[in-house]
């Protein structure tokens, strides 16, 4: 009967789609298989984290020590912790490879349009900067669902928002203690950051994708992260963190992107 073919050629489709995509993107199938892996190990009292067991004891308890300031910095930015993505650290440069495509950067994150999502941290992502930045691209998805944050969300915002967290590129003050003058924060090992610089070279409206914001060259790619953390920084110095989830609900309920952002900026004035 057809429409016994047609049910029959649907399951078949629902079963191979999600086959397919774990076939063509082999470092999320090693990611969903990570607790089969014999070369990672779940790390104890820490739901949702592997380590790499090449690591050593002081690797070790540095990763549980970043990844537990990481959320509870999660936590005070976006008022409640939502992400349930489970984190890998691979401390070595051939296992970071094996799950994140071209192992650049110190970390990146991996999703599946069905929902999990995977924070693979490299060598280099042992630090609870690169950690508090990629928990934030996660809360991101958890809030507003893998398929939305692709649609509707330029890739400045989701960049400068991870950068809010990520005190390389950020100073706390901006919403962890705004009454505080800046000059109590100190990182000798970098260089403090000016959040209002203006960049003519590069619009907002060049940074909308992905393409857009990491296609190009490392400089490019730099000056794009120093863009996306001054505007952010910008609205968010407006506006306050409780308008960040404020932001998230109004787009996850229907209201574009671009119409919140700066409706809820016009409304903090
Ligand atoms: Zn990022």
């Amino acid at each position: 009967m057809p429409a016994n073919v047609f049910v029959r050629y649907g399951l078949l489709v629902l079963i191979a789609l999600p086959i397919g995509f774990l076939l063509l993107n082999p470092q999320i199938l090693r990611s969903v298989w990570i607790e089969k892996s014999g070369n990672f190990q779940a790390a104890q009292g820490m739901p949702n984290v592997y380590i790499g067991r090449s690591a050593t004891p002081q690797q070790r308890s540095a990763f549980r020590t970043y990844v537990g300031q990481a959320r509870n910095r999660i936590r005070r930015f976006w008022g409640s912790q939502q992400v349930r993505a489970i984190l890998i650290y691979c401390p070595t440069q051939p296992d970071y490879e094996q799950y994140c495509a071209g192992g650049e950067g110190a970390g990146c994150s991996l999703g599946t349009p069905w929902g999990s999502a995977y924070l693979i941290l490299g060598p280099d992502g042992n630090d609870v900067d690169v950690i508090a930045h990629e928990l934030c691209h996660d809360e991101l998805f958890v809030r507003l669902g893998w398929w939305r944050v692709k649609r509707q969300i330029p890739q400045w915002f989701n960049e400068g928002l991870a950068l809010m967290v990520d005190y390389r590129y950020s100073h706390p003050a901006i919403w962890e203690r705004p009454d505080q003058p800046e000059t109590t924060f100190s990182r000798p090992d970098h260089e403090p950051t000016r959040p209002y610089t203006h960049h003519p070279m590069l619009k907002l409206s060049e940074l909308e994708t992905t393409r857009d914001f990491f296609g190009s060259d490392y400089n490019h790619t730099m000056l794009a992260y120093q863009i996306a953390a001054d505007e952010v920084a910008r609205w968010l110095s407006r506006v306050g963190r409780r308008n960040v989830p404020a932001l998230t609900t109004a787009v996850a309920s229907g209201e574009s992107f671009r119409k919140a952002y700066q409706r809820i900026e016009k409304q903090s004035h």
